[in-house]
């Protein structure tokens, strides 16, 4: 099974990709967890990302692709995959589909998580991430149990730098201007599921399941 997860930041992509990766036993592939990856790791790739993301753009076609191809032709991806922050443009969803073809393969669902956008913000600004192992959380809605603590592997929690309050409101508006046409196409090829993202983490997974 070959899935998109898409929506806007903060709609609860990471987490429902989570829930999926586990449930159907294929790996969550997020270009931006493997951006920020490459930062810490000071690789190339983390060089040329770093600028970018620091400003909340997008990090240019040719390198999200180029990471994006690697990453599909591993050995894990052959029972499925499910993609989370990517495609994030036209020319990134028509490579994936030139690079499927190749690879005599196709997308079978393309999840949109829709959340009012003026909920996004204060999702965004309380959310918190393990640097460890990626787990995010949120201060209000979905705390760890232990306050600033990551429940999995007991890491301290940190606020990410384009979830800071300075950066928030610019990466919305390029994500939305950018999610509609991408929105359309997959729309236009009938892959498009919408689910109702302004609920409870469990409503919004029972949601996907059902149509899974
Ligand atoms: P995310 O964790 O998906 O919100 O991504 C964080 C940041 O990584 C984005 O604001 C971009 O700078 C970069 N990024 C992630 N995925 C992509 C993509 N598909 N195309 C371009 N830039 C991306």
């Amino acid at each position: 099974m070959n899935l998109i997860l898409m929506g806007l930041p903060g709609a609860g992509k990471g987490t429902q990709a989570e829930q999926i990766s586990e449930t159907y036993g294929i790996p969550h592939i997020s270009t931006g967890d493997m951006f920020r990856l490459a930062i810490k790791e000071g690789t190339e790739l983390g060089k040329k990302a770093k600028s970018f993301m620091d400003q909340g753009a997008l990090v240019p076609d040719e390198v999200t692709i180029g990471i994006v191809k690697d990453r599909l032709k591993k050995d894990d991806c052959q029972n499925g995959f499910l993609l989370d922050g990517f495609p994030r443009t036209i020319a990134q969803a028509e490579a994936l589909n030139v690079l499927l073809d190749e690879m005599d393969n196709q997308i079978d669902h393309v999840i949109h998580i829709s959340v009012p956008e003026e909920k996004l913000v204060e999702r965004l600004s309380g959310r918190r991430v393990c640097p460890t192992c990626g787990r995010a959380y949120h201060v209000l809605y979905n705390p760890p149990v232990k306050e600033g603590i990551c429940d999995s592997d007991g890491t301290e929690l940190v606020q990410r730098d384009d979830d800071k309050p300075e950066t928030v409101a610019n990466r919305l508006s390029v994500n939305v201007e950018q999610t509609q046409p991408l929105l359309d196409f997959y729309k236009a090829k009938g892959d498009l599921v919408t689910i109702n993202g302004d609920r409870a983490i469990d409503q919004v997974f029972s949601d996907i399941k059902k149509h899974l």
